[in-house]
């Protein structure tokens, strides 16, 4: 896929309107990861060397059009000035109005503001035109890194862009993209993909349009519980996305006629209660007897998956294996996680949780690409592009 990239642009005292995805996870007031703003700092850099000033714009969680300080930017704000060195990041209470208009007009080349929350106001969720316009009418031109947001039409994402007549990818779009094209496109076999967690009904899809390309398909969290219940299998009071069961039929089916290697887990791990003090132990098979859930992979799967690890050359991975935030139901996530920081295959994890779990094992720096955006990977690898990439197309 070839981007217009931000290198095909003329920057030079231009006011820059750029998207990014700032949506990162605050508790009570404090920034917890600050990945994702850290992923935008090579454009940000670019633009600010090519003498642009920068208007930022982002969401941050789910305010669903009304303020609210607990998901103001403003923290971003401090947190962005300090990754660029002290450098002022000054911040607009609103994002739409007459203040931010004279805001904007009054910045220099160099400078930076960033906006509050667009998902303060409605019309930015429902892709709103006029709502659009008046973003658009802040800069002179559009430059998009927000990777976690290009599969929904939202109004800064979408709408927008018909306003300007220089539109660019950023860098960060441009690595995702370019990493999971990688994917979708010869890649080196055995292709392995591993997919669990939770959001089963959100990520099953994606897998339907990936038979074609995949060798090797591995289940684990509730995903393979929705798998297990498919085959008619035991599953005990295991948590399962009840809706998503004829779909995994149709699933299983289209991989039995095409003779993939298809594992749900060998066995395991149950207990009766979740909870770090709770009794656990490992089943024998991988059924789930009543009244009993399962909370993790047990030995044998883990054992069964390191080893389609092993054997992978390309490998995307989307969903713990079991909950891995009570240090009792962590281990196959973990091991899976470290087996694939020990391989030389090509890696992508998306997914907020997931990520998560290959920090905790320590092994971030060996996946070959660690997406910003879980649900919007999922949906570039279900259809090959997503609604905000294809208007930064060539
Ligand atoms: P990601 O954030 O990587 O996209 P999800 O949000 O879909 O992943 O799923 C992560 C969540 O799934 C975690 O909170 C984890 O506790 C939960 N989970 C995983 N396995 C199970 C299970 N067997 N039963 C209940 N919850 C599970
Ligand atoms: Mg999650």
């Amino acid at each position: 896929m070839e981007l217009r990239t931000i290198e095909t642009q003329n920057y030079t005292g231009k006011r820059v309107f750029m998207r990014v995805d700032f949506n990162v996870p605050v508790d009570k007031g404090v920034i917890i990861d600050d990945a994702r703003i850290k992923a935008s700092l090579p454009t940000i850099e670019y633009l600010l060397q090519k003498n642009a000033s920068i208007i930022l714009a982002s969401h941050l969680g789910r305010p669903k059009g009304t303020p609210n300080p607990e998901m103001s930017l403003k923290v971003v704000a401090e947190r962005l000035s300090n990754l660029l060195g002290g450098k002022e990041v000054r911040f607009i209470p609103d994002c739409i109005g007459d203040a931010v208009k004279d805001a904007a007009s009054k910045l220099n080349a160099g400078d930076i503001m960033l906006l509050e929350n667009l998902r303060f106001h409605k019309e930015e969720e429902e892709g709103n035109e006029e709502f659009a316009k008046q973003l658009a009418e802040l800069a002179d031109c559009y430059v998009n890194d927000a990777f976690g947001t290009c599969h929904r039409k939202h109004a800064s994402i979408y709408g927008i862009t018909k306003f300007f007549d220089s539109v660019a990818a950023g860098y960060l779009i441009e690595k995702e993209v370019a990493a999971l094209t990688k994917l979708l496109e010869n890649p080196e076999r055995p292709f392995l993909v591993i997919l669990g967690g939770a959001k089963v009904a959100d990520k099953i899809g994606m897998i339907k349009n990936l038979l074609d390309k995949i060798d090797t398909f591995i289940t684990g969290g509730v995903m393979a519980y929705t798998f297990i219940k498919a085959k008619n299998w035991e599953i005990g009071e295991s948590k399962v996305e009840q809706d998503a069961v004829p779909l995994a039929k149709e699933i299983i089916r289209e991989i039995n006629k095409r003779h993939l290697e298809f594992h749900t887990p060998l066995d395991h791990i149950i207990t009766d209660r979740i909870s770090p003090d709770s009794h656990y132990f490992a089943t024998e098979r991988g059924a789930v007897p009543p009244n009993w859930m399962g909370v993790d992979i047990g030995p044998q799967a883990i054992e069964e998956y390191t080893d389609c690890i092993k054997r992978a050359k390309t490998i995307f991975w989307n969903g713990p294996m079991g909950i891995y935030e009570i240090k009792p139901f962590a281990k196959g996530t973990i091991e899976l996680a470290k087996a694939i920081g020990e391989t030389s295959a090509f890696s992508v994890i998306g997914g907020g949780d997931s990520i998560a779990a290959v920090n905790a094992a320590g092994v971030a720096d060996k996946i070959s690409h660690i997406c910003t955006g879980g649900g919007a990977s999922l949906e570039f690898l279900e259809n090959g592009s997503l609604p905000g990439i294809d208007l930064l197309k060539k």
